[in-house]
């Protein structure tokens, strides 16, 4: 007889990661984020979601159909990795408030969700749309990023507020709960930015080794960043 028939427990659904971001273009510091936290909390799938029209940028270098691409090629191989294009599809500002929303509708009320962030994303999450929605939505899990502190002076009034009470240093609190808790994750630092690939680019240099081979050849191929 299993375990869970014994007890009369269900099993938990192991966390769902979701990974947000402009990628442009996609390198080895988003990889190595989604690796290294999908082993951390024992995440089942982690979905990359490309923004369509971010609001808080001006002009990319890449259009979003050249972005899906990118990801498409570098995740190509890993079946925890998933490229979720909804964001692109919708051609609007594609909030990640939005886009958990359905995902939750989509999961159900008890699948643990995880919005995987690095820290400087975290640090800025109260410029986003409807940020503090976002806890009812999903866990946060941040990883740290070169550059980026979390112990901040100058850290957000409120969003410090949500970190002291929803901080938690147990993985095992994420796949208990459906969304909520925060939690910082140390993961290999790497200090690759995408603005620095592109300055680089558009400089005469080359990313290799920043990046995915299979994205450095379409790069290259379409001629992108100069
Ligand atoms: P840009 O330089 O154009 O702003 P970026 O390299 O920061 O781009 P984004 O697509 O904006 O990449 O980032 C998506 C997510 O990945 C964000 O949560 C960001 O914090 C995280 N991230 C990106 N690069 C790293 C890195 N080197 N280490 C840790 N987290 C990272």
């Amino acid at each position: 007889m299993r375990s869970e028939e014994y007890s009369g427990v269900l099993p938990r659904a192991l966390p769902l990661g979701v990974l947000g971001g402009t990628f442009d273009p996609i390198h080895f510091g988003h990889l190595r984020l989604a690796e290294e936290l999908a082993q951390q909390l024992a995440l089942s799938e982690v979905r990359f979601v490309p923004s369509g029209k971010p609001w808080h940028r001006g002009a990319l270098g890449a259009t979003p159909v050249q972005r899906l691409e990118m990801v498409s090629r570098a995740i190509a191989g890993n079946p925890r990795f998933v490229l979720d294009e909804r964001e692109v599809r919708k051609n609007s500002a594609g909030y990640t408030v939005e886009t958990l929303s359905e995902l939750r509708q989509e999961m159900g009320g008890e699948q643990s969700l995880c919005l995987l962030l690095g820290a400087d994303a975290f640090l800025g999450l109260p410029t986003w749309h409807h940020w503090r929605e976002l806890f009812g939505l999903a866990h946060l899990a941040v990883a740290q990023r070169p550059g980026f502190s979390l112990l901040q002076e100058g850290m957000d009034g409120l969003l410090r507020e949500e970190i002291k009470q929803r901080m938690s240093a147990d993985p095992a609190d994420l796949q208990g709960l459906p969304a909520g808790r925060v939690m910082t994750c140390p993961i290999t630092p790497l200090a690759i930015s995408a603005t620095t690939i592109r300055a680089g680019i558009g400089a005469g240099r080359s990313p290799r080794y920043l990046l995915p081979e299979s994205v450095l050849d379409y790069i290259q191929a379409q001629n992108l960043y100069r």
